[in-house]
């Protein structure tokens, strides 16, 4: 899944699904006066993307020759801290100016417990559209990682249900 914008992809989703609680972007990556901050590899460089206006600068001291760069930030509840989404964004650097290539959803995670105490840890790999899960029984087993064609999340029940309907096909 790609975004037009920035802000398409941090309003993907603006409550936690499981929770109802609002959603906040990872302290690594802050938003100060509506600039979404990555750092580059020599810290304290940073990339600074306007979640407007989507105009990209590097605050730098040095200079920055071409070439790409791929930063991922996640959104997560920190109420229940079962969920998060992640989103990886590519810039394009040419002669210290840059500017945003693409946005897309990365994987979206989902820890559930069922009925009967068991956690369902549920990772929705968007980019490669498969749903993997594995289950943490509540006798402290594990189970083995199952690989499922991607599998929508709309509420936890049905979407257990659904899981579960179509791990037993494959
Ligand atoms: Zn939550």
């Amino acid at each position: 899944m790609e975004f037009d914008s920035i802000l398409d992809a941090i309003n993907y989703r603006v409550r936690c699904p499981l929770c109802s609680h609002l959603l906040d972007t990872s302290i690594d990556n802050p938003i100060i006066n509506n600039n979404l901050i990555f750092y580059l590899d020599n810290k304290p460089d940073k990339v600074l993307i306007n979640i407007n206006t989507q105009i990209t600068k590097i605050d730098s001291e040095q200079k920055y020759f071409g070439g790409q760069s791929y930063f991922y930030f996640l959104k997560e509840c920190r109420d229940c801290t079962c969920y998060w989404f992640g989103i990886q964004i590519v810039i394009d650097i040419m002669n210290s100016i840059c500017y945003v290539v693409k946005i897309i959803l990365g994987t979206e995670y989902f820890l559930i417990d069922d009925e009967n105490k068991n956690l369902h840890d549920i990772h929705n790999k968007h980019s490669i559209n498969e749903t993997h899960r594995y289950i943490q029984y509540k006798d402290g087993k594990k189970s083995s990682l199952q690989k499922l064609p991607l599998i929508k999340f709309n509420n936890a029940k049905d979407f257990l249900d659904k899981i579960d309907k179509i791990s037993i096909f494959s």
